[in-house]
């Protein structure tokens, strides 16, 4: 028997309604037990057990806590990957923190692991009508946070790269995979219920330290290095180019002193810096890389200080699949309305969403229903049916879309989406930006 695309959908949406109060719950229980990036353990069983209540043989602790199913369609065609984020940020302030670790859910991923379920149990009940597969992906450490933790277990080898959805795509997670899509809260500053079509920023991380030599500060500071002096010279560097920055570009580079000396009395010989770097592509990304770099080092010139600097990238530049944007916008809008529907903007923070992009079509559509600005003391899901069964709906009726008919969207998504790297080529590029310096270069 054969159903119009219009019924299939509309039997997503009916199971996805039957089952919107299991959506909401997933929502909540895991808003009351935020846990942080690499180590959400707890939330990655919740998922397993709703994977196993569905039926769904899952398999664990992919990148530490990563969990992924497939749903099967009537034969094999493209494979369409509906994701979640599992970790929670620090907010101390937060009204759903956990005061036992700082932990809440200040970016809404709570409601994105919810969503993701949701879609999934809607298009279970459809599978039977579509000629490609369906994975359901809970992945870890999509915030770039715990920067000294994260660095020790790449030390220990447990992980390579620093957020979730690369490590994914190093372990060859993503290989099985041919777009994705994934809905995310904080969808910006208006009342509107989605936007679709988001881009953001890339970023990379420094950690940075100058070396100088201590000294009496009263007695004899003539006898020191001052390593404060040169950092703050090399900070005042980095202000001193700030409109070599384009607009088009929007670079942020945001330095902060983790240390600044050992004690008043002497003339401080270890100051550290850690600073993140954002702009919009990889060449404003490693422009801007060059020129704190020079700042550094011309800090440390200044004073006869030396600067080691390391750098680790933190994510690509996310720029959706322009096809994915138009069909998901009319689904976001079949579900809210499209007098609901928001702007789409480019966002100076980022998401590692934007990683996968470099491999595959993505897109990245928001849904409303938070309180407050992201990351923010403020901040949470209020409204489970905006955040998380909307959502659900929309994801899931992309994936009709995509899958219908032999798959013909899907494969023309696939064929226009332009060059994308595979696997050995991104990590070329994820690797190329990590490196160690010292300056001046030891004798
Ligand atoms: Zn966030
Ligand atoms: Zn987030």
């Amino acid at each position: 028997m054969s159903k119009t695309k219009a019924e299939i959908k509309a039997e997503v949406c009916a199971a996805i309604d039957r089952r919107a109060d299991e959506i909401i719950d997933i929502s909540k229980r895991i808003l009351a037990h935020p846990e942080l990036g690499f180590s959400e353990f707890d939330t990655a069983r919740l998922v397993a057990d709703a994977f196993s209540e569905m039926g769904l043989q899952s398999r664990t602790g992919l990148a530490r806590t990563g969990v992924k199913t497939r749903l099967n369609g009537r034969k094999s065609g493209p494979t369409v990957g509906i994701l979640g984020e599992l970790d929670a940020i620090i907010t101390r302030d937060s009204p759903v923190v956990d005061p036992a670790t700082g932990a809440a859910h200040g970016c809404g991923h709570n409601a994105q692991i919810a969503s993701m379920i949701g879609a999934g149990m809607g298009l279970q009940a459809v599978m039977q009508y579509l000629d490609g597969d369906v994975v359901l992906f809970a992945v870890p450490a999509e915030e770039c946070i715990q920067i000294e933790e994260r660095l020790a277990l790449k030390d220990e080898g447990e992980i390579e790269f620093l957020v979730g959805k690369p490590e994914l795509i190093r372990l060859g997670e993503f290989d099985d995979i041919d777009m994705i899509t994934i809905t995310h809260t904080p969808h910006g500053m208006d009342d509107s219920h989605a936007s679709v079509g988001d881009t953001h920023n890339g970023s990379l991380i420094k950690r940075i330290k100058f070396t100088g030599i201590t000294a009496h500060a009263g007695s004899f500071p003539s006898k020191g290095i001052n390593a404060l002096k040169a950092a703050m010279l090399g900070i005042a560097a980095i202000d001193a180019q700030r409109e070599k920055f384009r607009e088009e570009d929007t670079v942020r580079v945001s330095p902060i002193i983790t240390k600044g000396g050992d004690g008043t009395s002497s003339v401080p010989a270890d100051v550290r810096i850690e600073t993140m770097i954002r702009a919009r592509t990889v060449e404003a990304m490693q422009q801007a890389s060059e020129i704190v770099d020079r700042s550094m080092r011309a800090g440390a010139l200044a004073i006869g200080a030396t600067v080691e600097i390391e750098t680790v990238g933190g994510y690509l530049p996310n720029n959706p699949d322009k096809n994915l944007i138009k069909l998901q916008y009319d689904n976001c809008a079949a579900v809210v309305g499209e007098a609901h529907m928001g702007p789409a903007r480019q966002q100076t923070g980022s998401t590692d969403v934007g990683d996968v992009g470099f491999m595959m079509p993505v897109v990245h559509p928001r849904s409303g229903g938070t309180e407050g600005s992201p990351h923010s003391r403020d901040y949470y899901v209020r409204d489970h049916v905006l955040a998380a069964v909307n959502p659900a709906k929309s994801m899931a009726m992309l994936a009709v879309d995509l899958l219908f008919d032999d798959a013909a969207e899907a494969k023309r998504v696939i064929a226009e989406a332009g060059p994308k790297l595979d696997r050995e080529g991104y990590l070329a590029l994820r690797r190329s930006f990590d490196r160690k310096e010292t300056f001046p270069e030891p004798a």
